[in-house]
């Protein structure tokens, strides 16, 4: 794969992501896939779904795990509903995240992602042990699918993220920095932080965002705009992603499945402004 090839989020059914003909449509040579309900991961989905990116010239570059149950409809219900996090439902997600691994390796990738929650902030509290325990567990599992798992940003701060994945203390736990996010979540200046975390970052989304007004940053979300509409900089992050060796797909994240006709818009513009600055960046 050449270097920063372009990306962008899709599914195999419906789901936020696009769909696959859409991706063909503009053009874009790799995707990351959100993971279809637990119904549909199975063998003949996968050899159908990869036989047909196969055909297209796409390649599956992460696979992202969801749950049942989780709810983004603002910041506190986040805390409360997201991702390995909530006690109540923790290890039954470790299992099904389990699945998806199983899932990805059928579709011959070899990187799965997740939001992982709100990450407890006293580090010697049972919770948060109880957590990297948890963490270590899917980690050996996705190990042995020779996978790596890839925790999206936003939900903390850079240097909470990166003490956690030091306690974790296992090889094939990465980043997949989302700069909106950081924005969204109010947790901090994206470019800052990239290059807090940058060491392990392997996957990228390409998504913009405004800041909620200064006393509601991290209580009320900020804005997701389209690419190059928002407070990311993208010239700015393409430019630290050069500087920190990054060489990966640039994945476009546009979450407005409730409009798909600007959606698919937006990421066209999307994949243009990002194939125009490659060009002057990496010469
Ligand atoms: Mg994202």
């Amino acid at each position: 794969m050449s270097e920063w090839p372009v990306g962008v989020f899709a599914s195999v059914d419906a789901g936020l992501g696009v769909h696959l003909d859409v991706v063909q449509e503009l053009g874009i040579p790799t995707i990351q896939l959100h993971a279809p309900h637990r119904d549909s991961r199975t063998q003949e989905t996968a050899d159908t779904f990869l036989a047909n990116c196969v055909d297209a010239g796409i390649t599956i570059t992460c696979v992202f795990g969801g749950f049942e149950g989780e709810s983004y409809a603002d910041i506190a219900t986040c805390v409360r509903t997201v991702g390995l996090v909530p006690e109540e439902t923790r290890s039954a997600r470790v299992q099904e995240m389990k699945e998806i691994s199983d899932f990805a390796r059928k579709l011959g990738c070899s990187a799965v992602g997740l939001h992982i929650g709100f990450i407890p902030e006293d580090s010697s509290s049972d919770r948060y042990r109880q957590l990297v325990d948890a963490t270590r567990d899917l980690l050996d599992h996705v190990g042995a699918n020779g996978q790596t798992l890839h925790l999206e940003t936003g939900q903390e701060t850079a240097d909470h993220l990166l003490e956690f994945i030091r306690c974790v203390e296992r090889d094939n736990l990465f980043i997949n920095f989302d700069p909106a996010n950081m924005i969204l979540y109010g947790t901090g200046e994206p470019i800052d932080a990239l290059k807090k975390v940058g060491r392990y970052v392997r996957s990228v989304h390409c998504k913009d965002a405004l800041w909620a007004p200064e006393d509601q940053r991290g209580i009320a979300w900020g804005q997701e705009v389209p690419l190059g509409d928002g407070a990311v900089n993208i010239r700015r992050y393409l430019e630290t992603l050069k500087e920190l060796g990054y060489d990966g797909p640039l994945t476009i994240e546009r979450e407005i499945p409730e409009d798909r006709q600007q959606q698919k818009h937006d990421i066209g513009q999307a994949v243009r402004l990002l194939e125009s600055l490659r060009a002057e960046i990496l010469g």
